[in-house]
């Protein structure tokens, strides 16, 4: 079999501790997972059940622990958010995943950005249109490397920040989502076949709010460090 051009190189993350790199299928991600998040965008923090968006695989942006890595500003908008997030990585997939053992297909956890055109995203929102263009631009996923449960265990706990030009924007815990990572791989395997090489972006604490091009983020979750990007 022959292509009829060059097909694009897999996306894929370093594993951390390594010299192997996860290989990316799909970046599934959760919208307000965090009650005082879910409260800062207007909406009823009520547990109702957890909704879905994706990122193209290839919005992946390595960011390299001690390095600061560089995000583009992205084109058609003048308002982009950083969302900072706990990512799990698929390691086994399957479908109808109980919650009992849905821990039993993360690989390991990475840090993440969902960033985000939050003034496109308010627009799709006002008319019924997709969030492609507000969620799932280039560059839109910058993540660490992955940290293989093997070697940390699970997270269910810790603190997750963010601090942009050093002041603090975003600080809560990972044991404050609403939907914690074994329900929501239960939920998303109900509607998605989950295969090795998945990402699940698990949503944002409150504190979002916008960057312009100069400004640096860091960002951590305890367990597994922290990291930078500059927005540029
Ligand atoms: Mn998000």
């Amino acid at each position: 079999m022959t292509y009829v051009f060059e097909p694009a190189p897999l996306a894929s993350v370093p594993v951390a501790g390594s010299d192997t790199r996860f290989p990316v299928r799909r970046i599934y991600c959760v919208g307000r997972n965090y009650e005082a998040h879910a409260r800062e965008m207007g909406h009823d923090p009520n547990r109702e059940p957890p909704f879905f968006f994706s990122k193209p695989a290839d919005a992946v942006l390595y960011v390299a622990p001690g390095s600061t890595a560089e995000f583009p500003y992205p084109a058609q908008s003048h308002n982009v958010h950083f969302e900072m997030e706990l990512v799990a990585a698929i390691g086994k997939g399957g479908k109808d995943i109980p919650v009992a053992s849905a821990l039993d297909h993360v690989y390991g956890y990475a840090l993440g950005l969902d960033m985000t055109r939050r003034d496109l995203q308010g627009e799709a929102k006002k008319l019924g249109r997709p969030w492609d263009t507000a969620k799932g631009f280039d560059h839109s996923a910058p993540i660490g490397p992955i940290h293989p449960v093997s070697q940390i265990g699970q997270l269910s706990k810790g603190e997750i920040w963010l601090a942009v030009n050093g002041e603090d924007k975003q600080r809560s815990d990972i044991s404050q989502m609403i939907w914690p990572v074994a329900d929501t791989i239960a939920f998303l395997s109900t509607l998605f076949e989950l295969k090795a090489g998945d990402l699940i972006f698990t949503g944002t604490p409150e504190g979002v709010g916008a960057v312009v091009k100069g400004d640096v983020m860091t960002g951590g979750v305890d367990g597994i460090g922290e990291f930078a990007v500059r927005v540029v």
